[in-house]
């Protein structure tokens, strides 16, 4: 593949990035990756891999519809990726649970599954004596729960592992510590990117640059992203949970091999990545408000990432401001779940064809419009 002569530069190897690379190498794009330090090593590696849109979407939101499909697409993507490259994803099924301590917490919890039950949704109330049942670990305290069971999770990491080596089985070029620092339009169309060190012609262009989206010079929509900071910490040797479960405003996502992945806070502190004990101490507080015994665990390891957000929470998903430019980030908290299926609708667009999602909600010029 002459790499001065991509049919399609992706700027940003997070999930979206991935996704979008294997997906245009698939239909038979030359495609270039680009990502100014290690691919997948920022939102997507620091995420707790839960797939929720029940757990995380209003029932009146723009988005259900897309998240309900996503969640769909991992499915057959965790299959993919084992067959394809060996990479086993640990995609499980087994549900979330949303705890409720007070009155409040149990009204809005049964308003939100029988808005799904409604929609056709499987969810339901659980009582505090079948918490114990299903979830012994969970703070005894809790009044009973909201329980999600077709909501999932998947390792994050390993599934960039996976979308990483079937990019690359497929031909894509991935640039590692190679970061783009502009884009060239003519005549109203992408023509060119640029790096430190070089000019590359190009008649489409993604722009999956997670947090970083606003930061590519010549693009004069800047899509509207913002950096939401969010705390992660690893706990060993704690209790064992089977569902994600959410709770005291975080939630505890089980591994396989025992650990527990603890989130998150949500801090508006620009691009700042600290650890800070502030952080670690609200983690802390969580993991011990949704299940007293982690208080004994050991505190493995603890990271920060950050989220990309927008002014009204919704994604940013089409074209930019020129001809050949595709938005496709704005994530927020849910961007492991949506990744996989907003790259693969960003290939499609680069490519010219017309996605069958309804993506007016999500169009990157509302804000300019408005
Ligand atoms: C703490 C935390 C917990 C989360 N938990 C969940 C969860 O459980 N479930 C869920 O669905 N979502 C979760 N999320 C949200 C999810 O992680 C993000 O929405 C998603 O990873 C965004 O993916 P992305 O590909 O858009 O961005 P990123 O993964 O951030 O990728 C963007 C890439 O662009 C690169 N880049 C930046 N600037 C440049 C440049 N100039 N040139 C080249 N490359 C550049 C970066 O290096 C990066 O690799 C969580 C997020 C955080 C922070």
């Amino acid at each position: 593949m002459s790499s001065k002569s991509p049919d399609v530069i992706v700027a940003g190897a997070g999930i979206v990035g991935l996704s979008a690379a294997c997906e245009l190498a698939k239909r038979g794009a030359r495609c270039i990756v680009f990502d100014r330090g290690q691919a997948g090593r920022e939102a997507s590696f620091a995420a707790g891999g839960i797939l929720s849109p029940q757990a995380e979407t209003a029932p009146g939101s723009p988005l259900l519809p897309l998240a309900l499909k996503a969640r769909d697409r991992h499915i057959s993507l965790a299959e993919e990726l084992l067959r394809l490259t060996g990479v086993a994803v640990e995609h499980h099924r087994y549900g979330v649970l949303s705890l409720a301590f007070s009155d409040e917490d149990e009204t809005r919890l049964r308003t939100l599954v029988e808005a799904q039950k409604n929609l056709g949704l499987r969810a339901e109330m659980v009582s505090g004596s079948s918490l114990t049942r299903i979830e012994p670990a969970a703070d005894p305290r809790a009044k009973g729960a909201a329980l999600f069971p077709d909501d999932h999770r998947v390792d994050n990491r390993r599934l960039l592992e996976g979308l990483k080596a079937l990019a690359l089985s497929r031909g894509v070029e991935i640039r590692e510590y190679t970061a783009l620092r502009g884009l060239e339009a003519r005549d109203g169309r992408i023509a060119a990117v640029s790096t430190d060190t070089e000019r590359i012609p190009t008649a489409a262009l993604i722009n999956a640059l997670g947090a970083w989206a606003r930061q590519m010079s010549g693009d004069t929509l800047a899509p509207p992203v913002h950096p939401v900071k969010g705390h992660m910490m690893s706990l060993v040797d704690g209790p064992s949970l089977r569902h994600v479960v959410y709770g005291n405003h975080g939630y505890i996502v089980p591994r396989v091999d025992g650990r527990l992945i603890v989130g998150s806070t949500m801090e508006e502190v620009g691009f700042d990545t600290r650890v800070t004990a502030e952080g670690v101490a609200r983690l802390i507080e969580i993991a011990t408000g949704i299940a007293p015994a982690s208080k004994k665990a050991t505190i493995a390891d603890t990271w920060t990432g950050l989220r990309p957000a927008t002014p009204d929470g919704l994604p940013l998903i089409g074209r930019g401001a020129f001809e050949g430019l595709v938005i496709a980030g704005g994530l927020f908290r849910n961007g492991i779940l949506l990744g996989p299926m907003v790259g693969e609708i960003a290939a499609a667009l680069a490519l010219g064809e017309t996605p069958a999602h309804d993506l007016r909600a999500f169009d990157p010029a509302r804000f300019a419009r408005a």
